[in-house]
Protein backbone atom coordinates (compact mmCIF):
# COMPACT_ATOMS: atom_id res chain seq x y z
CA UNK A 1 0.00 0.00 0.00
CA UNK A 2 1.22 3.22 -0.79
CA UNK A 3 0.41 5.71 2.19
CA UNK A 4 0.88 9.35 3.06
CA UNK A 5 1.63 10.12 6.33
CA UNK A 6 3.96 12.27 8.66
CA UNK A 7 6.13 10.09 10.74
CA UNK A 8 10.06 11.36 10.84
CA UNK A 9 12.11 12.42 13.58
CA UNK A 10 12.60 15.97 11.73
CA UNK A 11 9.88 18.66 11.75
CA UNK A 12 9.77 19.08 7.83
CA UNK A 13 8.75 15.33 8.06
CA UNK A 14 5.87 16.32 10.54
CA UNK A 15 4.65 19.48 8.71
CA UNK A 16 4.69 18.11 5.18
CA UNK A 17 4.40 14.35 5.29
CA UNK A 18 5.97 11.73 2.52
CA UNK A 19 4.75 8.75 1.10
CA UNK A 20 5.43 5.29 3.15
CA UNK A 21 4.73 1.78 1.29
CA UNK A 22 3.52 -0.55 3.25
CA UNK A 23 4.12 -4.38 3.03
CA UNK A 24 1.78 -7.01 5.05
CA UNK A 25 1.29 -10.80 5.01
CA UNK A 26 -1.01 -12.17 7.24
CA UNK A 27 -0.76 -15.76 9.07
CA UNK A 28 -4.03 -17.75 8.97
CA UNK A 29 -5.78 -21.04 8.24
CA UNK A 30 -7.32 -20.44 4.54
CA UNK A 31 -9.00 -23.94 4.55
CA UNK A 32 -12.61 -23.10 5.48
CA UNK A 33 -12.82 -20.10 3.22
CA UNK A 34 -11.35 -22.32 0.58
CA UNK A 35 -14.35 -24.74 1.03
CA UNK A 36 -17.27 -22.54 1.44
CA UNK A 37 -16.30 -19.74 -0.57
CA UNK A 38 -17.54 -17.18 1.91
CA UNK A 39 -15.86 -14.44 2.39
CA UNK A 40 -16.34 -14.52 6.68
CA UNK A 41 -14.38 -17.60 6.95
CA UNK A 42 -11.33 -15.72 5.92
CA UNK A 43 -10.08 -12.25 6.11
CA UNK A 44 -11.36 -9.52 4.15
CA UNK A 45 -8.50 -7.60 2.56
CA UNK A 46 -10.07 -4.76 1.98
CA UNK A 47 -11.27 -4.23 5.78
CA UNK A 48 -7.65 -4.75 6.98
CA UNK A 49 -6.19 -2.34 4.37
CA UNK A 50 -8.62 0.43 5.80
CA UNK A 51 -7.78 -0.19 9.43
CA UNK A 52 -4.00 -0.10 8.23
CA UNK A 53 -4.30 3.23 6.30
CA UNK A 54 -6.32 4.68 9.28
CA UNK A 55 -4.04 3.57 12.14
CA UNK A 56 -0.61 4.58 10.26
CA UNK A 57 -2.06 7.82 9.46
CA UNK A 58 -3.95 8.27 12.65
CA UNK A 59 -0.88 10.07 14.37
CA UNK A 60 2.77 11.09 13.70
CA UNK A 61 5.64 8.72 15.05
CA UNK A 62 9.56 10.11 15.23
CA UNK A 63 10.11 6.23 14.14
CA UNK A 64 9.00 3.83 11.46
CA UNK A 65 9.50 1.27 14.00
CA UNK A 66 6.84 2.04 16.20
CA UNK A 67 4.51 2.72 13.62
CA UNK A 68 5.06 -0.49 12.54
CA UNK A 69 4.18 -1.86 16.24
CA UNK A 70 1.20 0.23 16.77
CA UNK A 71 -0.21 -0.75 13.44
CA UNK A 72 0.73 -4.70 13.74
CA UNK A 73 -0.57 -4.86 17.24
CA UNK A 74 -3.79 -3.26 16.02
CA UNK A 75 -4.72 -5.72 13.47
CA UNK A 76 -3.66 -8.95 15.27
CA UNK A 77 -6.46 -7.27 18.10
CA UNK A 78 -9.02 -6.86 15.78
CA UNK A 79 -9.12 -10.26 14.79
CA UNK A 80 -8.72 -12.34 17.86
CA UNK A 81 -11.15 -13.27 20.26
CA UNK A 82 -13.44 -9.53 20.74
CA UNK A 83 -14.86 -10.91 17.63
CA UNK A 84 -15.66 -14.60 17.35
CA UNK A 85 -17.43 -14.02 14.28
CA UNK A 86 -13.78 -12.28 12.87
CA UNK A 87 -10.98 -15.62 12.09
CA UNK A 88 -8.03 -14.85 14.08
CA UNK A 89 -4.64 -13.42 12.06
CA UNK A 90 -2.39 -15.61 14.23
CA UNK A 91 0.92 -14.17 13.24
CA UNK A 92 1.84 -11.36 10.70
CA UNK A 93 4.78 -9.44 9.39
CA UNK A 94 5.19 -5.55 8.46
CA UNK A 95 7.54 -4.04 5.77
CA UNK A 96 7.34 0.21 6.68
CA UNK A 97 9.25 1.52 3.68
CA UNK A 98 10.45 5.06 3.59
CA UNK A 99 12.34 6.19 0.54
CA UNK A 100 11.73 9.93 0.48
CA UNK A 101 13.49 10.30 4.04
CA UNK A 102 15.53 13.10 4.25
CA UNK A 103 18.81 11.43 3.54
CA UNK A 104 21.47 13.89 1.84
CA UNK A 105 23.18 11.02 -0.61
CA UNK A 106 21.78 8.71 -2.94
CA UNK A 107 19.68 5.78 -1.76
CA UNK A 108 17.15 3.89 -2.95
CA UNK A 109 14.85 2.65 0.54
CA UNK A 110 14.86 2.86 4.13
CA UNK A 111 12.74 -0.06 5.40
CA UNK A 112 12.27 -1.92 8.27
CA UNK A 113 10.19 -5.25 9.02
CA UNK A 114 8.86 -6.87 11.95
CA UNK A 115 7.13 -10.17 12.65
CA UNK A 116 5.01 -10.42 15.77
CA UNK A 117 2.03 -12.96 16.64
CA UNK A 118 0.09 -15.26 19.01
CA UNK A 119 2.49 -17.28 21.19
CA UNK A 120 2.28 -19.83 22.99
CA UNK A 121 3.33 -19.91 26.91
CA UNK A 122 2.85 -21.65 29.83
CA UNK A 123 3.10 -20.51 33.57
CA UNK A 124 3.67 -22.21 36.97
CA UNK A 125 1.51 -20.44 39.83
CA UNK A 126 1.56 -20.77 43.58
CA UNK A 127 0.84 -20.01 46.69
CA UNK A 128 0.95 -20.67 50.34
CA UNK A 129 -0.08 -17.61 52.46
CA UNK A 130 -3.47 -16.02 53.51
CA UNK A 131 -6.54 -17.32 50.83
CA UNK A 132 -4.36 -19.20 48.73
CA UNK A 133 -7.43 -20.13 46.14
CA UNK A 134 -8.45 -16.69 46.03
CA UNK A 135 -5.09 -15.20 45.29
CA UNK A 136 -4.49 -17.86 42.43
CA UNK A 137 -7.70 -17.14 40.79
CA UNK A 138 -7.74 -13.41 41.09
CA UNK A 139 -4.55 -13.75 39.08
CA UNK A 140 -6.05 -16.05 36.23
CA UNK A 141 -8.96 -13.22 36.17
CA UNK A 142 -6.39 -10.47 35.63
CA UNK A 143 -4.24 -12.76 32.87
CA UNK A 144 -7.94 -13.01 31.28
CA UNK A 145 -8.28 -9.15 31.35
CA UNK A 146 -4.86 -8.38 30.00
CA UNK A 147 -5.96 -7.73 25.97
CA UNK A 148 -2.65 -9.35 24.97
CA UNK A 149 -3.16 -12.54 26.37
CA UNK A 150 -5.92 -15.23 25.04
CA UNK A 151 -7.23 -18.73 25.76
CA UNK A 152 -6.40 -19.03 28.83
CA UNK A 153 -6.57 -22.86 30.69
CA UNK A 154 -5.69 -23.89 33.75
CA UNK A 155 -5.00 -26.82 35.03
CA UNK A 156 -6.23 -28.34 38.57
CA UNK A 157 -4.91 -26.77 41.80
CA UNK A 158 -2.64 -29.50 43.74
CA UNK A 159 -1.70 -29.06 47.34
CA UNK A 160 2.02 -29.27 48.13
CA UNK A 161 4.14 -29.82 50.98
CA UNK A 162 6.91 -26.62 50.71
CA UNK A 163 10.25 -26.79 49.28
CA UNK A 164 13.91 -25.43 50.10
CA UNK A 165 13.57 -26.45 53.63
CA UNK A 166 12.10 -23.33 54.94
CA UNK A 167 9.27 -23.91 57.70
CA UNK A 168 5.85 -22.85 56.21
CA UNK A 169 2.34 -23.19 55.07
CA UNK A 170 1.13 -25.76 52.61
CA UNK A 171 1.46 -24.86 48.94
CA UNK A 172 -1.57 -24.58 46.31
CA UNK A 173 0.37 -25.03 42.54
CA UNK A 174 -1.05 -24.80 39.47
CA UNK A 175 -0.11 -24.71 35.88
CA UNK A 176 -1.60 -22.34 33.01
CA UNK A 177 -1.40 -22.44 29.24
CA UNK A 178 -1.70 -18.94 27.26
CA UNK A 179 -1.37 -16.96 24.14
CA UNK A 180 0.31 -14.00 24.28
CA UNK A 181 1.83 -10.71 22.34
CA UNK A 182 4.08 -10.18 24.96
CA UNK A 183 7.48 -10.84 24.41
CA UNK A 184 9.28 -12.83 27.26
CA UNK A 185 10.27 -9.80 29.28
CA UNK A 186 7.37 -7.81 29.05
CA UNK A 187 5.41 -10.74 29.94
CA UNK A 188 7.86 -11.04 32.97
CA UNK A 189 7.25 -7.93 34.13
CA UNK A 190 3.30 -8.28 33.86
CA UNK A 191 3.45 -11.69 36.13
CA UNK A 192 5.26 -9.66 38.05
CA UNK A 193 2.69 -7.01 38.72
CA UNK A 194 0.68 -9.16 39.22
CA UNK A 195 2.95 -10.54 41.99
CA UNK A 196 3.19 -7.25 44.02
CA UNK A 197 -0.81 -6.16 43.61
CA UNK A 198 -1.20 -9.74 45.60
CA UNK A 199 1.16 -8.32 48.13
CA UNK A 200 4.16 -10.43 47.72
CA UNK A 201 6.80 -9.51 49.81
CA UNK A 202 10.19 -10.67 48.90
CA UNK A 203 11.55 -11.82 52.22
CA UNK A 204 12.91 -15.38 52.28
CA UNK A 205 14.35 -16.90 49.35
CA UNK A 206 11.93 -19.91 48.89
CA UNK A 207 9.92 -18.54 51.93
CA UNK A 208 5.82 -17.94 52.31
CA UNK A 209 4.15 -16.06 49.50
CA UNK A 210 0.63 -15.17 48.46
CA UNK A 211 1.37 -15.28 44.45
CA UNK A 212 4.29 -16.81 42.90
CA UNK A 213 4.10 -16.57 39.07
CA UNK A 214 6.94 -18.36 37.14
CA UNK A 215 7.35 -18.72 32.96
CA UNK A 216 7.86 -22.32 32.37
CA UNK A 217 7.83 -22.12 28.67
CA UNK A 218 7.43 -19.41 26.10
CA UNK A 219 7.20 -21.12 22.74
CA UNK A 220 10.47 -22.98 21.82
CA UNK A 221 12.49 -20.28 23.23
CA UNK A 222 16.02 -20.70 25.33
CA UNK A 223 17.07 -17.80 27.57
CA UNK A 224 20.08 -17.51 29.61
CA UNK A 225 19.87 -14.14 30.88
CA UNK A 226 19.37 -14.80 34.83
CA UNK A 227 16.35 -12.40 35.15
CA UNK A 228 14.61 -14.56 32.85
CA UNK A 229 15.69 -18.15 32.80
CA UNK A 230 13.67 -20.03 29.99
CA UNK A 231 12.69 -22.79 29.99
CA UNK A 232 12.25 -22.79 33.91
CA UNK A 233 15.59 -23.90 35.40
CA UNK A 234 13.69 -26.11 38.26
CA UNK A 235 10.88 -27.83 36.55
CA UNK A 236 12.82 -31.55 36.26
CA UNK A 237 13.09 -31.45 40.17
CA UNK A 238 9.73 -30.23 41.17
CA UNK A 239 6.80 -32.56 40.89
CA UNK A 240 4.27 -29.57 42.05
CA UNK A 241 5.15 -28.04 38.67
CA UNK A 242 5.44 -30.78 36.60
CA UNK A 243 2.16 -32.69 37.42
CA UNK A 244 -0.19 -29.38 36.37
CA UNK A 245 2.23 -29.21 33.99
CA UNK A 246 1.46 -32.19 32.62
CA UNK A 247 -2.26 -32.33 33.04
CA UNK A 248 -2.06 -29.45 29.69
CA UNK A 249 0.55 -30.22 27.74
CA UNK A 250 2.16 -33.70 28.52
CA UNK A 251 4.02 -33.43 24.74
CA UNK A 252 5.26 -30.12 25.14
CA UNK A 253 9.43 -30.77 24.87
CA UNK A 254 11.86 -29.06 27.21
CA UNK A 255 14.22 -27.67 24.47
CA UNK A 256 17.32 -27.61 26.99
CA UNK A 257 16.84 -31.38 28.43
CA UNK A 258 14.98 -32.29 25.19
CA UNK A 259 12.52 -34.47 27.54
CA UNK A 260 8.83 -33.86 27.27
CA UNK A 261 6.72 -33.32 30.54
CA UNK A 262 5.63 -36.59 30.90
CA UNK A 263 9.19 -38.08 30.71
CA UNK A 264 10.23 -35.53 33.32
CA UNK A 265 7.18 -36.40 35.77
CA UNK A 266 7.50 -40.08 35.13
CA UNK A 267 11.69 -39.79 36.03
CA UNK A 268 11.08 -37.79 39.07
CA UNK A 269 11.75 -39.57 42.53
CA UNK A 270 9.20 -39.92 44.94
P1 LIG B 1 11.07 -18.84 42.67
O1 LIG B 1 10.02 -18.56 41.67
O2 LIG B 1 12.27 -19.53 42.09
O3 LIG B 1 10.55 -19.56 43.88
P2 LIG B 1 11.15 -15.97 42.92
O4 LIG B 1 9.75 -15.93 42.41
O5 LIG B 1 11.44 -15.17 44.16
O6 LIG B 1 11.62 -17.45 43.22
O7 LIG B 1 12.15 -15.58 41.76
C1 LIG B 1 12.90 -14.43 41.78
C2 LIG B 1 13.56 -14.08 40.44
O8 LIG B 1 13.62 -15.15 39.50
C3 LIG B 1 12.84 -12.99 39.72
O9 LIG B 1 13.40 -11.76 40.08
C4 LIG B 1 13.06 -13.28 38.25
O10 LIG B 1 13.77 -12.25 37.60
C5 LIG B 1 13.85 -14.56 38.25
N1 LIG B 1 13.48 -15.51 37.19
C6 LIG B 1 14.37 -16.17 36.41
N2 LIG B 1 13.76 -16.97 35.56
C7 LIG B 1 12.42 -16.82 35.76
C8 LIG B 1 11.27 -17.40 35.17
N3 LIG B 1 11.36 -18.31 34.17
N4 LIG B 1 10.05 -17.03 35.63
C9 LIG B 1 9.96 -16.13 36.65
N5 LIG B 1 11.01 -15.55 37.26
C10 LIG B 1 12.25 -15.89 36.83
MG1 LIG C 1 8.90 -16.93 40.96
Amino acid sequence: MEIYAHHGVFPEEKQEGQFFYLDAELYLSLHEAGITDDLTKTVHYGEVCELMKETFTERSYDLIERAAEVVVKKVLLAYTHHTTAVPLIRKMTLNVNKPHAPIPIPFENVSVQIERGWKKAYLGIGSNLGDKRKYIEDAVEKLKKNELIRKVRCSKLLVTKPYGGVEQDDFLNGAIEIETLLQPMELLTFLQQLEQEAHRERKVHWGPRTLDLDILFYEDVISNDPKLLIPHRDMQNRRFVLEPLNELCPCYVNQLLQKTVYEMLKELPD
